[in-house]
C-alpha cells in the first residue's frame, strides 16, 4: 500500500478544515492551516475555481478518508460494511468509523490523534475486554472495556495525552475512568455525537454513481 509521507498539515489546507491531526500543534499558533489557509501547491493561492458537484462530492470523501487516516480501499470496504447495514448509509459509516480502536483510544484521550492511537494498538499497548488487541481497524462494542496494559501505563507520552484531552472533551458515548487508565464503550455514537462539518450524503452520492 502506498504510504504517504509528506506533511499531513497539507491535508487540511487541501480540505479547507482543521483536520486535527498532529495532536496539540493543532491548538498551537504553528498550526499550518491557520497560518496558511489556502490549499497546498504553486497555484494555492489562485481562488474562486468553479467546483463540479463530482469535485465537491470527492472532496468530502478525501475528508473524511484524511479525518481518520485511511487508505482508499479501507475506507471503501467501510463504506460497503454501512451499505449492507440497516439504517441511513452514510450515518453507518460514520458510526462504523468512530468505533474504530484507533479512533477510540484517540477519543477516550489516550493518544493525541488517530494516527498515535493506530501506532500505540500496533505496539500493543491496549487491551480490550483483558485481552491484547493489536488491530487498530477492531470494532469496539458496546460495553467493551479499553485498558492501558499495565506496562504500558508509564510511558510518558501517554499520561501528557490524558492531561491535555480536558481541551477536547470525551465523547458521551464513552466514559474514561482515567485513574484506573481504562474507558469503557456506553453505547454507539448517534449523528448527533460528531461535530465535524461532514456531510455524508456526498460520499454515499459519490460512490452511488
Ligand atoms: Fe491540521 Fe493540525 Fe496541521 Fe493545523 S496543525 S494544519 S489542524 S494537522
Amino acid at each position: 500500500m502506498a504510504r504517504y509521507t509528506d506533511s499531513v498539515c497539507r491535508h487540511c489546507r487541501r480540505e479547507n478544515l482543521k483536520l486535527f491531526l498532529k495532536g496539540d500543534r493543532c491548538y498551537s499558533d504553528k498550526c499550518a492551516f491557520d497560518r496558511r489557509g489556502y490549499p497546498p501547491g504553486e497555484h494555492g493561492e489562485r481562488r474562486g475555481r468553479k467546483i463540479s458537484d463530482y469535485g465537491i462530492q470527492l472532496r468530502e470523501k478525501q475528508k473524511v478518508k484524511r479525518m481518520y487516516g485511511l487508505s482508499e480501499k479501507q475506507f471503501r470496504l467501510f463504506f460497503e460494511k454501512a451499505e449492507r447495514q440497516k439504517g441511513i448509509t452514510g450515518t453507518n459509516l460514520l458510526v462504523l468509523l468512530e468505533r474504530r480502536l484507533d479512533n477510540v483510544i484517540y477519543r477516550l484521550g489516550f493518544a493525541d490523534s488517530r494516527a498515535q492511537g493506530r501506532q500505540y494498538v500496533k505496539h500493543n499497548h491496549f487491551l480490550v475486554n483483558g485481552r491484547k488487541v493489536n488491530i487498530p481497524s477492531f470494532l469496539v462494542r458496546v460495553g467493551d472495556a479499553i485498558e492501558i496494559r499495565e506496562k504500558s501505563r508509564k510511558v510518558q507520552a501517554i499520561g501528557n495525552s490524558l492531561d491535555a484531552v480536558v481541551r477536547r472533551g470525551v465523547p458521551q458515548w464513552l466514559d474514561l475512568e482515567k485513574e484506573n487508565f481504562k474507558g469503557v464503550v456506553k453505547g454507539f455514537p448517534v449523528r448527533e455525537d460528531l461535530t465535524m462539518p461532514i456531510q455524508e450524503q456526498l460520499i454515499v452520492e459519490l460512490y452511488s454513481k
